[in-house]
């Protein structure tokens, strides 16, 4: 998909976020979502889909049912702009359950459309030309769009592959850290990586926000699918509350991503200027859908048995990457495995995990996201990962299971 090019002194936004995440061509062209280019190539070529990270399984039955109550109930007109009580009130009561956090429901909490408007309102809102924000690196795709959306720069951290997965480079982060700081934006449990950052690599972040007095947003929407890791909230660390946004989504937790329902929460004059920029990109959205995310809300067991499940589906689609050749990074969350190919490449012929996911389909029946995709152009990061691949394990068993023999015939090809 490519749209025709506008004249090359145009400056115009969705130019930079194009360029921002990785999908403005030299000539002014720009491409699809890698999800997107992925998830069509899956469907054209009959390939397993294990690029897209969403579950082949919806979440439970009585959280449809109370969506369907509410729309019979007359739910059906615009929600309240901060969200609607129960749910405000359902994510309080889910941090203090949760993660001891004391969270006022009517100053501090803002639903929104899915983490994604989360994000990028809260990017919008407090970051502009001159600032810099930083992300770990890989990264996921819409915290490199938002920042580009806002015109500050961004700038990273590498996570890097080791013995204990993937870790952050403390120094590398400190080095980044600038003056002009203004924002990190943080992501644990960690898409496209599948870490989990430790309390102490927590507190090296914060200890950097503090000394540059920046704020921290901290995408968790993995927060409950992680095995035997312990999450914890970067909120919860000494003198991080008052400069903290904290962003989870029902998508991932209740196997309801098509519903986009997403919150954020932190200090209320933090929230004031997210909800100034998020009441112009939607205003509100998802009326039944978010009392049905309230009742969700209350149920620990839905996210633990998915997590649970998750586990085993892991081992078997880790069990069977190896045996096709590949070198894996085992998750300690999400639903994510990055897999190195650099033993199958030049076996296979091919150049990096770009040319492998556009050749999967046809190599093997499976469609996978190349890491650079997460990372930015040229950069050291994208070299040291141009032979992983990512794919996701949130498919039913049976389907991992064909999967992996498909994938074993790469030892023959
Ligand atoms: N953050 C991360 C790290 C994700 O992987 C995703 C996508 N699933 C999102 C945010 C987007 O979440 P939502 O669908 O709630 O907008
Ligand atoms: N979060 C999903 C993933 O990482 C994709 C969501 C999307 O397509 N934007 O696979």
């Amino acid at each position: 998909m490519s749209t025709s090019p506008l004249p090359a002194d145009r400056t115009d936004r969705w130019q930079a976020t194009a360029r921002a995440a990785g999908l403005l061509a030299a000539d002014g062209t720009v491409a699809a979502t890698i999800f997107a280019e992925m998830s069509a190539l899956a469907v054209r070529t009959g390939a397993i889909n294990l690029g897209q990270g969403f579950p082949d399984v919806d979440g439970p039955d009585f959280v449809k049912q109370a969506a369907i109550r509410a729309i019979e109930d007359g739910r059906n007109q615009y929600a309240p702009g901060d969200g609607v009580p129960e749910l405000r009130r359902a994510v309080a009561a889910h941090q203090e359950r949760h993660y001891a956090l004391a969270v006022d429901p009517d100053n501090e909490v803002l639903v929104t459309t899915g983490a994604t408007e989360a994000l990028t309102a809260s990017i919008l809102a407090l970051t502009g030309p001159g600032d810099e924000v930083l992300t770990l690196e890989p990264f996921y795709d819409s915290h490199a769009a938002a920042i580009g959306m806002s015109g500050a720069t961004h700038v990273t951290a590498p996570l890097v592959p080791g013995p204990d997965g993937f870790r952050l480079d403390v120094e590398a982060l400190r080095a980044a850290a600038s003056s002009r700081l203004r924002m990190i934006v943080l992501n644990s449990p960690h898409n496209p990586t599948g870490t989990v950052l430790t309390r102490d690599e927590l507190a090296a972040v914060a200890a950097v926000a503090r000394e540059r007095d920046a704020i921290v947003v901290t995408d968790e929407v993995y927060e409950h699918l992680t095995f035997g890791a312990e999450h914890v909230p970067v909120v919860t660390l000494p003198g991080m509350a008052e400069r903290t946004l904290t962003i989870s989504s029902s998508g991932k937790t209740f196997s309801f991503t098509g519903w986009k329902v997403g919150w954020l929460h932190g200090p209320a004059e933090l929230v004031t200027a997210v909800r100034t920029v998020k009441q112009f990109l939607t205003y509100t959205s998802g009326a039944p859908f978010q009392p049905a995310i309230a009742r969700a809300l209350d149920d620990d067991e839905t996210p633990r048995a998915l997590a649970a499940s998750l586990a085993e589906r892991r081992d078997l689609l880790c069990s069977g990457l190896e045996a096709a050749g590949f070198r894996v990074t085992r998750p300690a969350g999400t639903y994510f495995v990055m897999a190195d190919a650099t033993d199958l490449l030049p076996r296979l012929g091919l150049r990096d995990g770009v040319e492998l996911c556009r050749r999967l389909p046809e190599l093997a029946g499976v469609v996978a996201i190349p890491a650079t995709a997460f990372c930015r152009p040229g950069s050291a990061t994208a070299q040291a990962l141009s032979a992983h691949v990512r794919f996701t394990f949130v498919k039913r068993e049976e389907v991992l299971r064909e999967a992996v023999v498909r994938l074993a015939g790469l030892r023959e090809a």
